[in-house]
């Protein structure tokens, strides 16, 4: 149901991601979203271990951009410097410009793009659209309000539950 906006994998964090095996299988890019996937969404600090993440993942030998629907170029522009990637700010996602631009910047195909971000209709839906490899994180802020009660993270809840209560989409590796 709804394949068009349904990940292909599920992890509870960026953590959780085998980026080395994802390499041996030949993705060689990665478009990350920025808020509640890499940062809190009100963060302002670099965790040093996503830092050390985002070296080993550099030093595996992917190509890595920042796509964010920040409207901030400020915010967007301060992780890019931190942690020396390119980032790419009011992204309009789902729109799929933004992650071409972003590809072109990586010099990959869909085929051998992942995608990585905690919103199943912008992430992911974008993702999907153009045949990237999607994969959906828990958001790093679980108890934020908007997230609760926000409708439009309603249904992407509802949706995740009944997919994997349909066993279409399991947790993890
Ligand atoms: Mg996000």
């Amino acid at each position: 149901m709804l394949d068009i906006l349904k990940p292909k994998k599920f992890v509870e964090s960026i953590f959780d991601i085998d980026f080395e095996d994802l390499y041996k299988r030949g993705y060689r890019g990665i478009i990350f979203d920025l808020d509640n996937t890499i940062v809190p969404w009100n963060g302002n600090e670099l965790d040093p271990k996503t830092r050390d993440l985002i070296e080993n993942i550099k030093k595996i030998g992917f190509k890595v951009v920042i796509l964010s629907n920040n409207w901030s170029q400020k915010r967007v522009k301060y992780f890019s410097k931190i942690m020396k990637l390119p980032a790419l700010g009011s992204a309009f996602k789902p729109r799929v410009r933004s992650f071409k631009k972003a590809m072109e910047l990586m010099d990959t195909e869909p085929t051998n793009t992942l995608v990585v971000g905690d919103r199943i209709l912008t992430d992911i839906f974008g993702g999907n659209k153009i045949g990237m490899y999607t994969i959906l994180v828990a958001p790093i802020d679980k108890n934020e309000i908007w997230i609760k009660k926000w409708t439009v993270r309603k249904l992407e809840n509802w949706l995740l539950d009944l997919w994997i209560k349909r066993g279409e989409i399991t947790k993890g590796e």
